[in-house]
């Protein structure tokens, strides 16, 4: 754990380390230690871990954090979409246009409610929607977009924001991969009707498991409370605290999609430490971005004109034609003790989709069979920047 492959570059605790083998470099490492150790420690000990005082103290920081009035803290983002399209009262006959060009679940939740997912294509420079490519696949059942801040880099929301307007559809704000990013110097999510965030170790905070919805509107922010805890009036903790006995009713068929307060506990330490994490990963794809110039044939992913990714994932795109195709590029990377992936994934083509339908989707199709993501975590060193780029460079016959 002392080799110069595995120093914190940044003075975190190597925890992290142990993940993996001495010399190889992981695709994503949360950034992890005492601090978050603590906290969990702390609200084990304070013998409150079901939802309580640290998930309503995370929400409100989560929720200021992004510029909304309210944060309600779930299990998953999975869950939080899911909520989400029940609050916009979505059911069967009702389209929502999702990008294929995404985690499965943008789709899925689709689904949970009895709607139909209609998938749109994404633009090649940012793998996002965008109005022209809703505006291709929305028909008159459409009620609702479900866009993405794939990987991190942010959707043009004013954009989409002003044609849904025109055309009567609520925008719902996957924001999973999106928290630290900005649209136009304010937080993604800021504004939105509801925002939907990740806590999973794969995004740039985590909580182990975890989500997050974000509204501005009081009376969504009451019910999506109510529907995250088996649709009760009353909650367990302000029962708890009340002192008297208070008898809850159920008000509808709820769900039990609650964060426990350990995993609000590492989250409020985790927020902390955001800005930190961000302007390392910005870092840190800068100065990828400067190696691979150098490299013939791959367009590394970067900020839109209108906002600034967190780079909650860095990928390459290879031009038709690169030397060696993508899965070979993989397997190089994989023998020199590299984990990359594969691209983000086309939800239409796996087998849950089968027989579904899709407009065509050529730009997905392109980045999800040629892209690839390259590893970028918090205590990444430049030796190990150097050795992802030397592989590219020689597979690319530089
Ligand atoms: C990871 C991810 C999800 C699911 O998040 P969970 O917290 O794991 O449920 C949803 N949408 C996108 C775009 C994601 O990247």
């Amino acid at each position: 754990m002392s080799g110069p492959e595995t120093a914190s570059a940044a003075g975190a605790v190597p925890a992290v380390a142990a993940v993996a083998a001495p010399d190889r470099i992981p695709v994503m490492v949360p950034w992890l230690g005492e601090e978050e150790a603590e906290a969990a420690a702390d609200a084990v000990l304070s013998g409150w871990v079901a939802q309580g005082p640290r998930v309503a103290e995370f929400e409100r920081a989560f929720a200021e954090r992004v510029g909304a009035e309210h944060g309600i803290a779930v299990s998953s983002c999975t869950t939080a979409l899911h909520l989400a399209l029940i609050a916009l009262e979505l059911g069967p006959g009702d389209e929502v246009v999702v990008p294929s060009l995404s985690f499965i679940a943008t789709a899925n939740v689709v689904r949970y409610v009895g709607a139909r997912p209609v998938f749109a294509d994404v633009e090649e420079a940012t793998g996002n929607l965008t109005a022209a490519t809703v505006d291709a696949v929305r028909t008159p059942r459409t009620k609702a977009v479900l866009a993405v801040h794939q990987g991190g880099v942010p959707a043009d929301v004013h954009a989409l924001r002003a044609a849904c307007a025109d055309w009567g559809l609520a925008l719902v704000e996957d924001a999973a991969c999106g928290i630290g990013a900005t649209v136009g110097g304010k937080s993604v999510g800021h504004g939105a009707l509801l925002a939907a965030w990740s806590f999973h170790p794969r995004k740039v905070i985590t909580t182990g498991e975890g989500g997050m919805l974000t509204t501005d509107d009081a009376e969504w922010a009451r019910r999506l409370r109510r529907l995250r805890e088996h649709g009760m009036n009353v909650s367990a903790a302000e029962r708890h605290a009340s002192g008297k006995p208070i008898v809850e009713s159920y008000l509808e068929v709820g769900y039990n999609y609650r964060m426990t307060d350990i995993q609000a506990a590492v989250g409020l330490v985790q927020l902390g430490k955001l800005d930190e994490i961000v302007t390392r990963r910005r870092a840190l794809a800068a100065r990828y971005t400067e190696l691979l110039a150098e490299v013939p044939g791959l367009t590394p992913v970067r900020d839109p004109g209108y906002g600034q990714g967190n780079f909650q994932s860095y990928w390459v795109l290879p031009a038709e034609g690169f030397p060696v195709g993508r899965d070979e590029l993989l397997a190089a990377l994989a023998a020199a003790g590299v984990s990359a992936r594969r691209g983000i994934m086309a939800s239409h083509l796996e087998p849950a989709y089968a027989g579904h339908g899709s407009a065509p989707l050529p730009v997905t199709e392109r980045i999800s069979r040629d892209s690839l993501i390259l590893p970028l975590f918090h205590t990444m060193t430049e030796a190990q920047q150097d050795r992802v780029v030397a592989v590219l460079r020689e597979q690319a016959g530089g």
